[in-house]
């Protein structure tokens, strides 16, 4: 068995990687498939808060790379979600100790017993994006509908081009209809128009997100939320199942369809 790598990636800081990683394989693994997390955002560890687990760290990913403890046994296994495992990033080794040939190696040992290994790639362009890809074979890039996020994604989208990695997909996230009816956003049309890769899901702006980040429980637990069942549409056309586009996003809920009647209302 072997199972597929993807990297999560964006250029651009705090668009929503480390939440798209821990929603996505929690999704996934929630679906059937064992999913293994890897957080290469070495120095600026995030994925065990989101995930609740960060009172279980034992290991982590520098010591894996520096041969102290094997890939599968640093793993954490999340406490509700038994098909979900995390491999956590150092908080304050040294990052230098990570190159792409021991990212590749521990990526091809989790493969081997993980039907999904994600991997949430730091910001930026340097080394440490280097070491997140080098071990995928797919790759999810998100932005969030503004230009610079866009134009940073753009540049991501070539550099995975020059590391072997054609064709990835794309994740729209916090993205607000009420600003998108107004012109005030950039709709999904226009981000793609710059970036023309296949588009993987749009995720709405939801307050959700914050509470469940703030609880460690991945925001696809939750029914009611908006962005948890647009997660949740993502992991399965991941799996090859044909969910139509944005439907759940775009619909209005109770509340602001009220407020648009009575605005209409009112004249
Ligand atoms: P990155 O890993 O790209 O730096 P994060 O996933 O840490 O980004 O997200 C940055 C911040 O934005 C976090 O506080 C997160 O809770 C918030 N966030 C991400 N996506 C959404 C969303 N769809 N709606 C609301 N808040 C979000
Ligand atoms: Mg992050």
């Amino acid at each position: 068995m072997s199972g597929s790598v993807i990297v999560v990636t964006s250029g651009k800081g705090g668009v929503g990687k480390t939440t798209a990683t821990a929603s996505i394989g929690a999704a996934l693994a929630t679906m059937g498939p064992s999913v293994a997390l890897i957080d290469a955002d070495i120095g600026l560890r995030n994925l065990d808060l989101v995930l609740g687990l960060e009172g279980r760290i034992f290991h982590n990913l520098v010591d894996v790379v520096d041969g102290v403890v094997d890939a599968h046994k640093a793993l954490i296994r999340h406490k509700d979600i038994k098909n979900l495992s995390l491999l956590p990033a150092a908080q304050s080794r040294d990052k230098t100790a990570v190159t792409p040939e021991k990212m590749r190696a521990v990526a091809d040992e989790l493969k081997s017993t993980f039907d999904f290994v994600i991997i949430d790639c730091p910001a930026g362009i340097e080394q440490g994006f280097k070491n997140a890809v080098a071990g995928a074979e797919k790759a999810i890039v998100v932005t969030t509908p503004e230009m610079s996020a866009v134009r940073d994604a753009d540049r991501i989208i070539g550099m995975l081009e020059h590391e072997g990695i054609a064709e990835p997909w794309l994740i729209i996230n916090r993205i607000r209809f009420d600003m998108v009816k107004k012109h005030d956003m950039l709709d999904v049309n226009d981000v793609l128009e710059h970036l023309k890769i296949e588009l993987l899901g749009v995720i709405p702006d939801d307050e959700a997100i914050i509470v469940a980040t703030n609880k460690g429980v991945p925001v696809v637990m939750d029914e009611k939320s908006k962005a948890g069942r647009a997660f949740r549409d993502v992991a399965a056309r991941i799996m090859g199942e044909d969910v139509p586009m944005a439907a759940a996003a775009e619909e209005e809920d109770w509340f602001t369809r009220i407020i648009r009647w009575f605005a209409r209302a009112r004249g």
